[in-house]
This record gives structure tokens, sequence and C-alpha cells, in this order.
């Protein structure tokens, strides 16, 4: 048996759902916790012997670095290149980026056929969606997030992005336990999210204020500033 006079819980709602124990129960029993809904997606990367998007001369189909590249044809989704080259021009191209329907789709074909086969379904998907000849990967590498990429609020529910929050400082009042993740903030889907949960928790937790409040926090002293200034001027 593990004791703790405080306790972070930084696991996501897909996840926590399966641990066990009385604590773990309690919160998976709030309608806060219940609240969260994950959203799966899916994503396809590989490595090319060269940056064969770059080879395209017309200008209006060349793609460079982080310019995203859009079509649902074939459930493809976002096609992004990366700008780093390994030693012989090596190049990284995200394939295919989908939640939704399509990303269920790819993660129903992750789990039944072999790899082999959607490496050849997404080279011939791609070609179609370039619309050339590419060459061979060197490599490929997909991922299917089942439980949640991200977590929104379940439809229907009447519990708010802004109350889960509030719950997730303190889940048992009078008790040191607090529960982080950007799936209990409402900056969710974002890094941004799980950072500022953690800030939540260490004021409630331990007194330490948030070292860098987030730009909603900054938009919003500087817009008060802002009032302030122009109420002086009326005067
Ligand atoms: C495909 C994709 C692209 C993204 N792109 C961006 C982006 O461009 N910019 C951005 O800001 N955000 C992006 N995000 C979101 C960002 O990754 C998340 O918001 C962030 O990682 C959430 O952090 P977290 O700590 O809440 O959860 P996670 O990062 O998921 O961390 C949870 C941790 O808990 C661990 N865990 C799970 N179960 C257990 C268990 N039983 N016991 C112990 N540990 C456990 C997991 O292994 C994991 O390490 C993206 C997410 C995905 C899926």
């Amino acid at each position: 048996m593990v004791t703790a006079t405080k306790l972070v819980i930084a696991v996501p709602p897909g996840p926590f759902k399966k641990i066990g124990g009385g604590l773990a129960k309690k919160i998976q029993r709030d309608e806060a916790f219940q609240s969260v809904m994950g959203f799966p997606a899916f994503k396809g990367a590989a490595v090319y012997p060269r940056a064969w998007w770059e080879d395209i001369t017309d200008e209006n189909k060349r793609l460079y670095p982080m310019e995203r590249f859009l079509s649902n044809s074939d459930c493809l989704g976002w096609s992004l290149p990366h700008s780093g080259r390994g030693p012989s021009g090596e190049a990284v191209l995200h394939l295919a980026y989908k939640d939704g329907e399509c990303g269920e789709k790819w993660g129903q074909i992750l789990n039944s056929v072999p790899k082999s086969m959607i490496d050849l379904e997404i080279h011939r998907a791609l070609e179609y969606k370039f619309n050339m000849m590419i060459p061979e990967p060197l490599d490929t590498i997909y991922q299917y997030w089942d439980e949640g990429a991200w977590y929104l609020q379940r439809p229907g529910t009447r519990v708010s992005m802004r109350q889960v929050e509030q719950w997730a400082k303190k889940p048992f009042p009078g008790k040191h336990i607090y529960m982080i993740g950007s799936s209990y903030h409402p900056f969710r889907a974002n890094s941004e999210g799980a950072l500022e949960s953690a800030n939540n928790a260490l004021l409630e937790g331990w007194g330490i204020p948030n070292p860098s409040p987030s730009h909603e926090a900054l938009a919003a002293r500087s817009l008060s500033h802002v009032r302030g200034e122009k109420l002086k001027m009326i005067r």
C-alpha cells in the first residue's frame, strides 16, 4: 500500500477509466469526470529518401515545410512536410492526420490488416492526392489514439469545461487530490491546457502562483488596462 499526503493525478480520462481502487472509482463516478469525452484520431508519417514534394515545379502545388495540404480524398486529411533532413537528404512527411469518421476508419484498418497493406493503400492514396508518382518510403509509422487523442465535453452534458476545471483543482474538498492534464482544462487538445491545469494544482495545493499566465489571462489584463486608460481620457 502506498500513502501520500498530497496526490496529483496526471492521467487523461481514457486510461484513467481503467484504473481500479476506491478513490479512482469515486472520481470515475463524478459527473464532471463523466462529462469529458475522448475523440480518437489517426496519424501516419513516413521517411523518404528525399523531399520529393520539393520537386514539384508548379508553385501553386509545391509544399514548403509546415505547409498543410488538406484533402478528404481517401480519408487522408492533412499532409505536412517537415524541414529537417537526414545525412543523405532523408525527409519526413506527415502522410495523414484525421479525427472523426475518417480517423475511426483508419483505426479499424490498422487493427485488421498487416502494416504492409496500409503502406500500399496510403502510397496509392498519396499518389492520387498529389497527382504524381512518388518514391517508396524508407519507413512508415501509424498511430491511432483509440481512447482519445483529445477530449471535449460529451454532447448533452450539463457540465461546462470551466466547471470541469474547477472540479479538477480539488475534486474532494478537504482532500489534497488534484487532477491535471489538458482534458481537465478549457484549453483542450493543447499542451497549454496541461500546463495551465498543472499551474492550478500548484496554486491550490502548494500556494505557488502561476509563473507564466496564459495568453487569455494576459489578454484580459491588457483589455482592462486599455479600459482604464480610456476612462482616464474621458475624464
Ligand atoms: C496527434 C496529436 C497532435 C497534437 N498536436 C499538438 C500540437 O501541435 N500542439 C499542442 O499544444 N498540443 C498538441 N496535442 C495535444 C497535446 O499532446 C496534449 O494536449 C498534451 O500532451 C496533454 O498533456 P497531458 O499531460 O494532459 O496528457 P498526456 O500527454 O497524454 O500524458 C498523459 C500521460 O499519462 C500516462 N499514463 C496513461 N495511463 C497511465 C497509468 N495508468 N499510469 C500512469 N501513467 C499513465 C501516459 O503514458 C502519458 O505519459 C496533440 C495531441 C495529439 C494526440
